[in-house]
Order: structure tokens, then C-alpha cells, then sequence
């Protein structure tokens, strides 16, 4: 039994939905009937269902633990919401599958911070950075120009950079332009574009805060692909989270699935094909891995391909109950619901390099979330959460908790005085949570050019495997990494495309 427990999601969305008529038929779902067995109820797992079900498909999703999510899940401690996973959704926020899907009428609410996030240096001080960008550039002075000058025109044209990255990228680009523009600094080494393009060390390190998202060396081509994606969102649409934890947001795509007359089995772990109802289709999210164990049908090629999907750097993460506030030295750390601890360019840059090379830095590059400055109810009157993570191997233990922590204390002293409760998870308990976090790899995967272009096999739909019956729909597929749904939605596009058109 895993150690995440349990969140109990608000129903009263819900109630006052017209009943769905395919749903009132339904009941459940006889094995017989079943178009497509879903494995695993992570935000790619419930997006393919959802989109199978919307094209009036009978949908059975099966999952291992006691409450759907994976990555974008919540649990409870003595009424403290920690997310399990993820904690800032600015993808979520702007995935065009969830756009266009009715999740408020089921429960969602998305709550911002006045600053999409923050940059804060080991002296203490703090950068909050504006969302509108004219204000970021005020902020930025002399890089403020540009700043806006990079992301200005992405931002304008946020939906068509979204339509061409948030898919395969071994298609013809829609919006070649667009792309282009995108191109040229999402493939060049971050480091390297930081110092041709600003002159400030706040603008370059703000650069580094965004590509040091990527669990691999910042050198690494496509890791400036990432810090393009999140910059771009932070100054469109902010970065966002669901109100009340994660889990809500998987509360609502959940109800919706159900609303369509989609089913949920929980507790149901799959690990052989005897495990599945019957079904015409069946769709993995889950590790390559995982996949490979319920085909039927590979070639050798395939095989090869995915027993060399490889995964970046792993993760400790911890997460907090404390008495109070973090007491940070600099108030502008309060400002935003995420923060980017780590210093300057040149301090990121090694700390992810050390850790790519086995050595843990005394002064990681730390990705935090602080919540309940925004979004009060998930803790007790006067308590508060704190989310916070570091990259690091595979084979890291929990010890290295008590280095973030310093490093933590040193930029808000008595932050340990508040702490009423600690959970440290390392890149191994990650990995035992879901397969697709191999070696506690948050991202499913690596981010640079050959696991973005061989997600796991370099072709233009590589949702499908050899097996007509089996598609793979996890972030181990493109788009990848981060809460979006968008791995799940082409996914069963594929399957709707092949099977059912
Ligand atoms: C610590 C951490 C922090 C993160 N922070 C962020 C963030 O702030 N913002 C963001 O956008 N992203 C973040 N992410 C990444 C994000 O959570 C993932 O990219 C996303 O959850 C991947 O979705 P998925 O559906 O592909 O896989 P998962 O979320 O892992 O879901 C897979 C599901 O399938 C189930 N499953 C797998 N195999 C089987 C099987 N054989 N039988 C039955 N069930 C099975 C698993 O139990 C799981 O529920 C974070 C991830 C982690 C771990």
C-alpha cells in the first residue's frame, strides 16, 4: 500500500449537472461491450478516455492505486493538501484539449499568484516577476527590451506555438514562422543564449530558472525549448493551479469522463494482458516498459527502441507542513506561488551538472511551490504547505533532504522552527508511485533532442506499437512531460483514426 493517502474531492459541482443520458444507460460498463481499456489514470490516461468517450466510445480506464491522478494528485495530512506530483499547471492551464473541455462545470478553478513565479539568490534577495509583460521588462531594465523581444511575439502567438510543440514533432509544422522564431533558441544552449542575449545577471538567471525545469545538463540542445515553453506561458496565461490541490483537477476531468459514461477501476494494477477486460483497443499509460509487457505482437526494432528509452536526472522532493509562512529574508519571495532557488547563471548551471554527474550541490537549484499564500484552504487556519524539489540520480536517498533544507533555512531563517511535519520521496519511491517516473524522472523522460524526436520511436504517431490492439499514451509519447493531457488526446486521436473512423 503506498504511503499517499487518500483526498476526498467536493461533489457539489457535480450534483447540479444535468444528468448525461449515455451515462444513466450505462450503469456499468458489461466487459463485452468495451471499445478501449485504458491502463493507468494520470492526466494522459483520463485524456484519452475522455477523447475516445466524447466519440461516443464505451471507455474503461483501470488504475493501480486507491484514487485516479498519478502525477497530478493530492494527498492528506491532518488537513494539509501535498501534491504528490506536480503543483503548477501553466500547461494545463493552456492545453488546447482541456481548453475546450467543460472541467469548471466539474469542479475546476484555477487560482494565480500576483507573479507567475520568482528567482531567488543565495544573499537572500528576490525577483518577482510581472505576468504582463511591459511590467517584466520595467522589472528587467536594461534586458527589458529584450526580454519582451523574445517573448513578446511568442506569447501573441501562444495557440499556433502550442498547435506545432504540443504534438509529434516529426510532422510538417503548421506554423512554420512561428516555429522558426521558437526554433533557434530552444535548440541552442541555454547557458550560451543567456549571455548572447541579456546583459543582467537577474535576466540570465531568470533564463536558467526556466531551463533548469529540464532534469539535465543546461547545456544539453532542447533544454532552452523548455525555458521558451514556460516563459512564454508565464506572460499569456500565467502559471496557475487548480484551487483546493491537484487532485481537483483530476476530480474534474474524472467527473467528466464519468459524466460521457466512462468507468474507473481503481485498485486494479495491470501487469499482463490477462489482467484486461476484454476490449477492441487498449492504451498504456504507463513506462515503455510496462508496455512492452502486454503486447502481443513487436519486432525486434521496436523492442530496441524502447529498451533504450532512457529517462533524466531523478528527483527529491519534499513536502512541508509548517505553522506559518516560510519566513523568507527578501517579502518579494511571496509574491508568487513558484519559486526558482538557485542564484545566478553560472551557480544553476552547476549544480544541475554536478548532479548529472553524481554530485549533489550544498546549494541545489530548487523548484518550490508555496500555495496556501493563495489558495488558504489546504491547510488548517494559520497553517501552511510548502512543495519543494531538487534533481538528482536515480539512486539518491532520503538524506540529501536534510541539504535542502539548510539551503532553505539560509534564505528564510526559523523556517525549520515551523515545521510541524516533513515527507521526503526519492527518485526511487517516485518511480514505485508510477513506472512512467523511471529512475524518478519527473518528466517521463528525457528532454533533449532524441527524446523529444524518439518519444519512444521516431515516427510521426508514435502512440502506436506493433501490436494493432495496444496504443501507448503516456509522457513517455509527445508531447512528453508536464500536465497537459496532450500525450493521451493524440493518442486516442491515433486510435480513432486507425480503429473507429
Ligand atoms: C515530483 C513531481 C513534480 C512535478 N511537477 C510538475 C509541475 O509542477 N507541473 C507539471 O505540469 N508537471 C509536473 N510534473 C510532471 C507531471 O506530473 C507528469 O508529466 C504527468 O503526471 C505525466 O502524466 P501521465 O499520465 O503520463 O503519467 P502519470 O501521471 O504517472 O500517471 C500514470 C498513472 O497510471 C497508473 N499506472 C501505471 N502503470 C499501471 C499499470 N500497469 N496498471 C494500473 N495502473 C498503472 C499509475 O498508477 C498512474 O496513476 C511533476 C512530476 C513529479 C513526479
Amino acid at each position: 500500500m503506498s504511503k499517499f493517502c487518500e483526498v476526498r474531492l467536493p461533489r457539489r459541482y457535480t450534483a447540479a449537472m444535468t444528468p448525461n443520458p449515455r451515462q444513466v444507460a450505462a450503469g456499468h460498463l458489461d466487459a463485452g461491450q468495451l471499445d478501449a481499456a485504458v491502463v493507468g489514470a494520470g492526466p494522459n490516461g483520463l485524456s484519452a478516455a475522455i477523447t475516445l468517450a466524447r466519440a461516443g466510445l464505451r471507455v474503461r480506464v483501470l488504475e493501480a492505486h486507491s484514487q485516479p491522478g498519478g502525477g497530478l494528485s493530492s494527498s492528506n495530512w491532518q488537513g494539509f493538501t501535498f501534491d504528490t506530483g506536480s503543483a503548477i499547471h501553466p500547461l494545463g492551464y493552456a492545453s488546447p484539449a482541456w481548453q475546450e473541455w467543460p472541467l469548471h462545470a466539474f469542479g475546476l478553478d484555477w487560482v494565480r499568484s500576483p507573479a507567475p513565479y520568482a528567482h531567488l539568490w543565495w544573499d537572500g534577495r528576490a525577483l518577482a516577476l510581472p505576468q504582463k509583460l511591459d511590467a517584466a521588462a520595467q522589472v528587467l531594465g536594461p534586458d527589458g527590451g529584450r526580454w519582451r523581444g523574445l517573448f513578446g511575439p511568442l506569447v501573441t502567438a501562444q495557440a499556433e506555438l502550442l498547435e506545432d510543440t504540443l504534438r509529434p514533432l516529426l510532422r510538417l509544422p503548421r506554423h512554420p514562422l512561428t516555429l522558426a522564431r521558437f526554433g533557434v533558441p530552444a535548440l541552442a544552449p541555454a547557458p550560451l543564449t543567456a549571455e548572447l542575449l541579456f546583459q543582467t545577471p537577474e535576466a540570465r538567471a531568470l533564463w536558467a530558472g526556466l531551463a533548469a525545469h529540464v532534469n539535465l545538463p543546461m547545456t544539453t540542445p532542447g533544454v532552452g525549448a523548455a525555458a521558451l515553453m514556460l516563459g512564454t506561458a508565464a506572460h499569456a496565461g500565467g502559471w496557475p493551479f487548480p484551487r483546493g490541490g491537484a487532485q481537483a483537477l483530476t476530480g474534474a476531468l474524472a467527473e467528466y469522463f464519468r459524466w460521457l459514461g466512462g468507468e474507473i477501476q481503481l485498485n486494479t494494477p495491470v501487469r499482463t494482458r490477462a489482467d484486461l477486460p476484454a476490449a477492441r483497443v487498449v492504451l498504456v499509460d504507463s513506462s515503455p516498459a510496462v508496455a512492452r509487457r502486454l503486447l502481443r505482437r513487436s519486432t525486434p526494432a521496436y523492442d530496441a527502441w524502447l529498451a533504450r528509452f532512457r529517462y533524466g536526472l531523478g528527483a527529491v522532493k519534499l513536502d512541508y507542513a509548517l505553522s506559518g509562512p516560510v519566513p523568507w529574508l527578501d517579502p518579494a519571495a511571496a509574491q508568487a506561488a513558484t519559486l526558482h532557488i538557485g542564484g545566478g547563471l553560472r551557480e544553476i548551471e552547476q549544480a544541475e551538472r554536478g548532479a548529472a554527474q553524481g554530485r549533489l550541490a550544498q546549494r541545489p537549484y530548487l523548484l518550490a511551490a508555496q500555495h496556501t499564500l493563495f489558495d488558504p484552504g489546504r491547510a488548517p487556519q494559520g497553517g501552511h504547505t510548502f512543495w519543494v524539489y531538487a534533481h538528482a540520480p536515480a539512486g539518491t536517498g532520503p538524506e540529501y533532504a536534510d541539504t535542502i533544507e539548510a539551503a532553505l533555512e539560509q534564505l528564510a531563517p526559523g523556517f525549520r522552527a515551523r515545521v510541524l511535519h516533513r515527507r521526503v520521496t526519492t527518485p526511487a519511491e517516485l518511480e514505485a508511485f508510477s513506472p512512467v517516473f523511471g529512475g524518478g524522472d519527473v518528466n517521463g523522460g528525457r528532454f533533449d533532442l532524441p527524446g523529444l524526436l524518439a518519444r519512444p520511436v521516431p515516427t510521426p504517431t508514435p502512440y502506436r506499437t506493433p501490436d494493432p490492439q495496444v496504443y501507448l499514451c503516456s509522457s513517455a509519447t509527445p508531447p512528453g512531460g508536464g500536465v497537459h493531457g496532450m500525450c493521451g488526446y493524440h493518442a486516442a486521436q491515433a486510435v480513432l483514426h486507425d480503429l473507429f473512423a
